[in-house]
């Protein structure tokens, strides 16, 4: 199975791949954390991206196209956490599709308000040891990363209110505009993305298997 996963900044997208990729066996493909990762470690590609993220802005399309080529490359079953973000991302992606003979079997968009999203993005936290992107009551019970442990949690630099408003700014204008032209090719299904993260990983197993 191949998932695109999709939501604004903040509807708790990264959260429910990670628990779907984990329930279904799927690689999952976050853009940002690949991009953050790339910060990270100083590489060109990183170099090359700092400022844009910090700013909430899109890496270009040819970046992101090369990137996720080699995502493809790995064969199916994969979810996309992040991608397409662009018209141009979509329609490039389906003709690497054609070509190595794999669909979409669902486009899930997380519908959140706007309310709720500022206030989810003001609370959450990055790790400095694997990258991942946690809420402050998702911690472990020593307070580190759920996932690595580590202690090294902060603050992600596109986490501030400007950049926020921004990466909302951003999805209408360019994202939404993505999925609806890649749902008029694939199955493109609204789940409602309030509440707790186990009642939203319900309503998107629910969605999969209707
Ligand atoms: P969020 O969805 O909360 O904004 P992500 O981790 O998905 O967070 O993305 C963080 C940043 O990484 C984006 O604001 C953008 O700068 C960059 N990015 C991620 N995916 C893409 C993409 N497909 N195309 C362009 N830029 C991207």
């Amino acid at each position: 199975m191949n998932v695109v996963l999709a939501g604004p900044p903040g509807s708790g997208k990264g959260t429910q791949a990670a628990l779907l990729a984990q329930s279904r066996g799927l690689r999952h493909i976050s853009t940002g954390e690949l991009l953050r990762q790339a910060v990270a470690s100083g590489t060109d590609l990183g170099r090359r991206v700092e400022g844009l993220l910090e700013r909430g802005d899109l890496v270009p399309d040819d970046l992101m196209m090369a990137i996720i080529r080699d995502c493809l490359a790995g064969g199916g079953g994969w979810l996309f956490d992040g991608f397409p973000r662009t018209v141009a991302q979509a329609e490039g992606l389906l003709p690497m599709l054609a070509e190595l003979g794999q669909l979409v079997d669902a486009v899930l968009v997380l519908d959140v308000p706007d309310d709720e999203i500022v206030r989810r993005v003001v609370g959450r936290l990055s790790c400095g040891g694997c990258g991942l992107v946690t809420a402050q009551d998702r911690l472990g019970a020593d307070g580190g990363c759920p996932r690595c442990g580590s202690r090294e949690l902060r603050v992600r630099a596109d986490d501030r209110e400007p950049t926020v408003r921004n990466r909302l700014a951003v999805y209408r204008a360019q994202t939404q505009p993505a999925l609806a032209a890649l749902g008029r090719r694939f199955p493109l299904r609204m789940v409602d993305g309030r509440g707790a993260a186990a009642a939203v990983a319900q309503r998107i197993a629910g969605v999969l298997e209707a």
